[in-house]
């Protein structure tokens, strides 16, 4: 099978009745890039930069954010690159910055972090647009979106990017700018954004942790988190409903993209962009070869009739088991 797998990174996730799927590459670090090519990336669907801020020892410059995220940039030349705004707070903490919360995951964190920081956002934003300098891969994806007011205030902070660099002589040109689905209340909102953003990206880790209540770190009720909770289920349609109405490209960048079972029923849902650790893209391109998106659709609407986990894992399972 390892070899198998192997020989599969240059073929494209198209399934078996020709629907295809864009299959990205998480990361963080410089060290993970060439697994990501290795695997056969299409491009990076989340780089999450809190990951550099948090192995070094004070606030990167914007030369050295520069010098970062234009070896990411280069690395993925005619790809595109999702790199997200500073997610920090909650379980992210910076040793530098240290934020004594009681209740971190509904605290200072994400884009209400960085917006209350405008000088921090700014400086990371001069450095992307630099990087990314005339080409087309850069995309800025924002962590933690909950109300209209963020996404304004980022667009006039991008503005004010945009026109600093321009009064330098540095060639830039505007991103693609999307937001993380990740705060519950974002789902009802996206009709009313759907005319300020080109893209979204569901975040199914933070998305299941405030749909249902569980600490996604917490020992003692890891057992009840879970991406498959037909709650968490019903949600993803209604945004991949919402996206598909409203033309807004979609994708999910949660740990839910590498599971197996929750594959199935997202490409039965309509998401054809998933992103992922690069050393489970090779599975995930397998299975995606061995499914019709006719079948996985029926799938789905099935998963949605049942009310537990459970039950809706061994529809999945069950359905992929049989192809091996
Ligand atoms: C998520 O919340 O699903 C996500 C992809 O972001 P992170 O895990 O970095 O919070
Ligand atoms: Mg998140």
């Amino acid at each position: 099978l390892r070899g198998e797998l192997a020989s599969l990174r240059d073929l494209p996730a198209t399934t078996t009745d020709g629907e295809r799927v864009q299959l990205l590459a998480n990361t963080g670090l410089l060290a993970d890039i060439s697994p990501g090519l290795a695997n056969g990336a299409e491009g990076i669907g989340l780089y999450r930069t809190e990951m550099p801020f948090m192995i070094s020892e004070t606030f990167p410059s914007e030369e050295e954010q520069l010098h970062t995220y234009s070896q990411v940039l280069a690395a993925y030349r005619g790809r595109p690159v999702y790199m997200r705004t500073l997610d920090i707070g909650g379980d992210k903490p910076l040793p530098y910055f240290p934020i004594h919360e009681e209740n971190p995951a509904l605290g200072w964190r994400g884009i209400r972090f960085c917006l209350d920081n405008s000088s921090l956002l700014m400086t990371q934003l001069r450095a992307m647009l630099r990087a990314a300098g005339s080409g087309e891969e850069l995309h800025i994806l924002l962590p933690m979106v909950s109300n209209t007011g963020e996404i304004d205030a980022f667009q006039g902070l991008l503005g004010d990017a945009l026109e600093q660099l321009a009064g330098e002589h540095v060639t830039v040109r505007r991103p693609r700018i999307g937001i993380m689905v990740e705060v519950p209340a974002a789902i009802s909102l996206l009709p009313a954004w759907a005319g300020k953003l080109d893209f979204i990206s569901i975040g199914s880790n933070d998305l299941s942790q405030y749909l249902l209540a569980l600490d996604r770190n917490n020992p003692r009720v890891a057992g009840a988190y879970d991406h498959i909770h037909p709650a968490v289920l019903h949600e993803i349609a209604r945004i991949a409903a919402t996206a598909k109405r409203m033309q807004l490209p979609l994708s999910l960048c949660g740990e839910m993209a590498s599971d197996p079972a929750a594959v199935v029923f997202l490409l039965g849902t309509g998401v054809r962009t998933l992103s992922m650790s690069a050393s489970k893209l090779p599975r995930i391109k397998w299975l995606l070869r061995s499914i019709s998106a006719a079948e996985a659709e029926q799938l789905a609407q099935q998963a949605l009739e049942l009310d537990n986990v459970a039950a809706i894992r061994q529809l999945l399972e069950g359905a992929l088991q049989q192809r091996g």
